[in-house]
């Protein structure tokens, strides 16, 4: 694409800088030398709640886990607003951001993750934690290590799927290096642990978070009140501290702006992830769902997404062809259950520290490439904008 003084440069907005938009962040400048305007509206840091479970043991510092958003766009060269979008209009192809500024757009491409929605945060907001945003796995450790030692202190998780896991045996290893007294108890619901991975998988995270001494139940927390928990056979119980662990959906913002939408608030997109509803708007990871086929919300699907939009999103504004993704149908996924891994990989479940090392390694690795750019590289705004370019 050329432009000249007459042509006005096409504008591309990135809403959400998650997993599935690092590939494109880290080449902006690509999109800038064919003359397209890029802005990136996004919280910064990115956190990388693969590390989440791990940044409440201890394993990560927090550097190591995550992405300074700012620093990697603006050293690239693109336009970055801190905050969030509270509102897409797709007709106008214009976006509201939480503070009232204003966006145009000729492509958008929207990568904001998923949110954990359950009632048992309405309330206690000094007991009560979620998964995400990962950042509250730093805040709950600070609150496991403040616990006086000799006291004993409980923490509830509420779900039995991978996060809640991970967390109840982090927890545990958390406060037994730090002699602490923490008793955990995992309220798994009727489905019990893992319910979707294999049986040899979850037999082995029963084994190992007994041998931690997590306790381990089938009820499930429908009620938090101070430090008070209503489990659903009707008995009750104590926490310091409630994690909620429960699964997540795709933020509100969705639906709200009006996009064709699964029952879960998922956008709709078709296999060049584009939204099928509007023209100009594409997307990638936990916010986006294939008609009749959504994916199971991981990082791996949000990262394989993200080399195909970057594609996608030149190919849309320059006029070529898009490409089509496949998804591919198994995926390996390692647990980090403390001081052990628990990797899978239909058809192999394997539990060790290897894995653990593994996870680490590929985690690491991932990140290395969106990390450590340093401010004092930033060229000039592209378009001499002291606010980043006009809409
Ligand atoms: C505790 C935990 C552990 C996990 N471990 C693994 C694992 O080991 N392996 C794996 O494959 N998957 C794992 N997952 C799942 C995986 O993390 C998600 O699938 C992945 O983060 C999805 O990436 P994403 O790109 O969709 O969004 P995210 O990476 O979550 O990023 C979304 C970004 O959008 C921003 N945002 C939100 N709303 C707005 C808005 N309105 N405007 C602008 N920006 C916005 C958010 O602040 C965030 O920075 C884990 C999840 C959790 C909760």
């Amino acid at each position: 694409m050329t432009t000249n003084d007459c042509e006005r440069k096409k504008r591309l907005l990135f809403v959400g800088a998650g997993h599935a938009h690092l590939f494109s962040l880290a080449r902006l400048d690509r999109f800038l030398r064919r003359g397209i305007d890029v802005t990136v509206v996004s919280p910064s840091p990115l956190w990388y709640s693969g590390m989440g479970p791990g940044l409440l043991g201890g394993s990560y510092e927090v550097a190591e886990a995550s992405v300074n958003v700012r620093s990697l766009v603006e050293s690239k060269g693109g336009c970055f607003l801190e905050g969030k979008v509270a509102f897409i209009d797709p007709r106008k192809r214009l976006v509201r951001t939480e503070d009232g500024t204003e966006r145009a757009y000729d492509a958008l491409s929207l990568n904001i993750g998923s949110e954990v929605f359950s009632t048992l945060l309405d309330g206690s907001p000094d007991h009560v934690f979620a998964v995400k945003p990962v950042s509250s796995f730093l805040e709950l450790r600070r609150r496991i290590l403040a616990l006086p030692p000799g006291a004993e202190g409980r923490l509830a998780v509420a779900g039995g799927g991978p996060s809640g896991c991970e967390a109840a045996a982090n927890a545990r290893e958390l406060a037994e290096r730090h002699g602490r007294t923490l008793r955990v108890t995992l309220a798994a619901g009727a489905a019990g642990l893992l319910p979707y991975l294999p049986l040899k998988a979850r037999r082995l995270a029963a084994a190992e978070l007994q041998r931690m001494e997590v306790e381990v139940s089938e009820r499930r927390i429908t009620l938090v009140s101070g430090d008070t928990l209503v489990y659903s056979d009707g008995s009750t119980g104590r926490a310091d501290f409630l994690l909620v662990a429960t699964g997540v959906r795709p933020p509100k913002l969705i639906t709200e702006s009006g996009f064709e939408v699964d029952e879960e608030g998922a956008m709709i997109v078709d296999e060049y992830l584009r939204a099928v509803s509007s023209d100009g708007v594409f997307g990638g990871g936990d916010c986006i769902a294939f008609r009749g086929a959504p994916l199971p919300r991981v990082g791996v699907y949000a990262v394989r997404q993200g080399a195909l939009l970057f594609a996608n999103l030149l190919a849309y504004l320059s006029g070529s062809r898009l490409r089509a993704f496949l998804p591919q149908r198994e995926f390996l996924s390692i647990l980090n259950l403390g001081t052990t891994g628990l990797l899978v990989r239909k058809p192999f479940v394997v539990k060790g520290r290897f894995a653990l090392f593994l996870k680490r390694w590929i985690d690491r690795r991932f990140l290395k490439e969106f990390q450590g750019h340093a401010a004092e590289k930033l060229p000039a705004p592209p378009t001499g904008d002291p606010d980043c370019g006009a809409r």
